[in-house]
């Protein structure tokens, strides 16, 4: 991992970069400022003492050159300045009066002569310092010239070198603080991370952080280790409940399965018995239906009026009753009959389904639309029969008395179910009985025949193919009729 990866040594990295750059800063101000400070006063001072001098050589100079070892005499002051390179008293016109150098190679004079308005003048040239000195004693002109050699760039190498030594030293104990706060600080707060991390990935709350470094530091550790003390003791009291839960959800499914066993077995029975009922309850009807009709006949002379009407009353409720038990017996064995699941071609079926319905569709000039290919489905092939079977008749029973009913059917193929349609423009259902009507012996009017149990098996073979039913209509507008089937059947 690169060693600036992390915030906090790019915050280190910073630190360190902006306290080294203010004190270069700093270093180089100052020694430019007391660069040129250092040579103005080094300026001065050689301008004093080329005053001092000139007045100390004027006399001498007066006396002419017969008094020139007196102003060497007194140049050779300057012998034990080292800096001093060499001195002169010269005449206006640049001409040696009198001379003192230290080093005959480096000793040079000036090509020409300052301005004598000016007493004083000074100049640096090749690290070297120049001044002259102007005066005029007794009517003669002339000049004390000093040359120095200047110890500003020596002053300048000496601040550099400070200033970088300032800089190495504060990068260094940048470094070494950057260290310690490492040691001190990051590697507590590493470890204080990992475990967080830890924890986090393992969800083992028993994991404790070590406590150490700072009092902070610790404090911290502390607070973390409570606060795991904390969540792990909520932790146990959280499995715990679920331990619970989970055995309470286990008994509760127990008992709804054994419920569900004990209704599965009442409704078998129930279906049975409704069967055993119907079936049986068909041959007393049938001899009190046949005769009463038999009585009917043979004694038809006899017989008044209103016994004639008695015994039709008889005949008609045998038969409503027979239609009543052949309806529920339908019911019972569409929950008791075994699946016969194979593949169907629904356009055979729908064919089957519209010859057995031929007369009642003749009757009243049915039209029936379908697509002329049609899918083949998974499915029970009797009960599905019934289902649009029993669709159909009801579309065609529930007619309008002035137009002939017109029946669409389609299916569409959803993702995981099919989707019949079966519309109709008949009389239409009200809306409030969009749930009702599926329930058995459920009907709406008396007008027309029937039992009520018709939609009740439709709902009951949907339901068996893993489907659900329901309706759209309004009064008077006709009703569509939507079922699915599941598909991987
Ligand atoms: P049944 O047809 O023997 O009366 P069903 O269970 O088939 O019994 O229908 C229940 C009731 O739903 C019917 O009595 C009728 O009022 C209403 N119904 C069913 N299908 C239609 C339809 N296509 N149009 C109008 N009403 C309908």
């Amino acid at each position: 991992m690169p060693i600036i990866s992390s915030i906090k040594n790019k915050l280190l990295l910073l630190q360190i970069l902006t306290a080294v750059f203010s004190i270069f800063l700093c270093g180089s101000l100052l020694t430019v400022s007391y660069y040129r400070m250092f040579g103005q006063s080094e300026q001065q001072n050689l301008e004093t003492i080329a005053q001092v001098m000139s007045n100390n050589v004027q006399v001498p100079f007066s006396f002419g050159e017969a008094y020139i070892n007196e102003a060497e005499k007194t140049l050779k002051a300057f012998q034990s300045d080292t800096s001093v390179l060499s001195a002169y008293v010269l005449y206006q016109n640049g001409a040696v009066f009198a001379a003192f150098h230290k080093d005959t190679t480096r000793y040079s004079l000036p090509r020409t002569m300052p301005d004598s308005s000016k007493t004083l003048y000074s100049y640096i040239k090749n690290d070297t310092l120049h001044t002259f000195c102007y005066f005029t004693v007794d009517s003669i002109h002339g000049y004390f010239y000093i040359q120095k050699k200047s110890a500003q760039n020596k002053v300048l190498l000496n601040l550099v070198a400070t200033t970088l030594i300032v800089v190495l030293i504060s990068l260094v104990l940048g470094i070494v603080s950057a260290l310690f706060l490492q040691q001190a600080i990051s590697t507590p707060i590493s470890s204080l991370i990992d475990t967080m991390q830890n924890v986090a990935k393992q969800q083992d709350y028993a994991t404790r952080v070590t406590e150490s470094g700072d009092i902070e530091l610790r404090t911290l550790s502390q607070v973390f280790n409570d606060m795991l003390l904390q969540v792990e003791k909520r932790d146990a009291s959280l499995q715990e409940i679920k331990h619970q839960l989970e055995e309470r959800v286990e008994e509760r499914t127990k008992e709804l399965q054994d419920k569900t066993q004990a209704l599965q077995l009442s409704n078998n029975e129930l279906q049975q018995f409704a069967y055993i009922a119907s079936h049986d309850m068909q041959e007393p009807l049938r001899i009190i239906g046949s005769f009463s009709q038999i009585l009917a006949k043979r004694y038809q002379n006899t017989l008044d009026n209103e016994m004639k009407e008695y015994i039709l009353f008889i005949v008609d409720a045998v038969g409503r009753m027979q239609t009543l038990i052949k309806d529920l017996l339908s019911f019972s064995r569409v929950g008791t009959a075994k699946m016969q699941v194979k593949p169907i071609v629904l356009s055979n079926l729908l064919l089957k389904c519209t010859s057995n319905l031929r007369f009642a569709i003749e009757e009243c000039n049915a039209q029936i639309n379908y697509a002329d290919t049609l899918p083949v489905i998974n499915a029970d092939e009797t009960k599905t029969l019934q289902l649009f079977q029993n669709l159909l008749s009801n579309a065609i029973k529930f007619r309008k008395d002035t137009i002939a009913p017109i029946i669409n059917i389609s299916v569409q193929e959803e993702p995981t179910e099919w989707l019949f349609t079966i519309s109709d423009n008949g009389i239409g259902i009200e809306k409030d009985y969009s749930e009702k009507i599926f329930m058995i012996f459920q009907r709406l009017s008396t007008a027309y025949s029937g039992t009520g149990i018709g939609l009740a098996i439709c709902k009951k073979v949907v339901e068996l193919h893993g489907g659900r039913i329901w309706f759209e209509s309004e009064k008077d507008k006709g009703s569509t009729f939507y079922f699915t089937y599941k598909k991987d059947f």
